[in-house]
């Protein structure tokens, strides 16, 4: 067994504090990373608070890992001790479905092996995060990233990164397109940033006016307020893709009719309540509403690779884990720009 120093919550809703696990024994195909940082995603809160159900303590959040490979099993081929290396939501997963051969992981059919809160495949050893000093995982599950970026802020890509990037590319944003990013929080900072290195020119909108000189500096070419009733009528019409980040309550149909004929719009955040839907907001221009949920390894591993080479990485306020309730406090008012990361060397 691996000895790891960590941070748990120690039942639902409880303030987090020093945890000490084991960690499996490195196997053949396994690598053993220790943690350099880990973001603090809004899943994160969900979970402590049990507010999905079901939530198992005490609980190791974080699902945002980067680090250094420390130790490789005997089968392993893609790592040695001293790479970079990082892991995001899943730790593994059956491998052989449809889902998971298609390179879908995060949609396999037996159900995913989530990194906190879940379990490994064998459905009974329990998965604890990256609030924490080391991890062991299976080769296949980590990810490569490259020395270029600023390791503490290339943390948030392994979630907040991915979960913008599949839907830009699952929708084939090109460059000249236009993207609408609704929210700009964690998810929505990195909607902008990721859709302005493909070339789109991104539209924020927002309920709030002081944002848009943030918007603007991560990249994006336009803002649209969305408390004020005109910005719907002045961009009706206009978007081939609109990324929708927000969990708080709001009316699908209005932000439909900025899609374009034949456009998409995507929801990656969960608000409490169902929205109707008007059958005419996707009648009258043939448009597609869709959700999405991260994204398989590959593609995780691809977006790595294309923020290395256009040098984009989370815009990040960095703390030690003692500030961790605090931070999150501050999450529930939105105070963040735009993600925690938790040093380890604090831990
Ligand atoms: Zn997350
Ligand atoms: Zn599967």
């Amino acid at each position: 067994m691996i000895h790891a120093k960590a941070y748990a919550a120690p039942a639902a809703a409880q303030p987090l504090g020093p945890f000490e696990l084991d960690r499996r024994a490195v196997g053949p195909h396994d690598v053993l990373i220790d943690i350099a940082f880990c973001g603090v995603c809004h899943t994160d809160i969900h979970q402590v608070r049990d507010e999905w159900g079901g939530a198992v303590f005490p609980m190791v959040p974080g699902h945002e890992i980067v680090g250094r490979v420390a130790e490789v099993g005997a089968e392993v081929k893609g790592f040695k001790p001293g790479d970079l290396a990082g892991i995001g939501c899943m730790v593994d997963s059956c491998r052989v479905c449809a889902s998971c051969r298609r390179d879908l992981e995060q949609f396999c059919e037996k159900g995913a092996a989530f990194t906190y809160n879940s379990t490994e495949m064998d459905r009974s050893t329990r998965t604890y995060g990256g609030y924490a000093s080391r991890i062991v995982v299976a080769e296949a599950f980590a990810l490569h990233i490259s020395p270029r970026l600023d390791l503490a802020a290339a943390a948030p890509l392994l979630c907040a990164g991915i979960t913008t990037y599949s839907p830009l590319r699952h929708w084939n944003t090109k460059p000249g397109d236009k993207v609408g990013v609704v929210g700009l929080g964690g998810l929505g900072h990195m909607a902008v940033k990721l859709a302005s290195a493909m070339g789109a020119e991104v539209t924020m909108l927002s309920t709030s006016a002081a944002k848009e000189a943030d918007a603007r500096r991560l990249g994006a070419a336009g803002f649209g307020l969305t408390s004020d009733p005109a910005t719907f009528k002045r961009l009706a019409g206009q978007f081939d893709l609109i990324i929708d980040t927000i969990s708080a309550p709001h009316d699908y149909n209005q932000y439909l009719g900025m899609v374009r004929l034949e456009g998409a719009m995507v929801l990656l955040g969960v608000p409490p309540a169902p929205t109707p839907i008007a059958a005419t907001s996707l009648i009258f221009g043939r448009k597609t509403l869709s959700g999405s949920l991260i994204g398989g390894i590959k593609e995780t591993q691809e977006m790595l690779d294309f923020c290395a080479e256009h040098n984009v990485v989370s815009d990040i306020e960095l703390i030690p884990f003692e500030k961790i309730n605090e931070a999150y406090g501050r999450m529930l008012k939105g105070d963040v720009r735009y993600r925690f990361v938790l040093d380890t060397k604090t831990l």
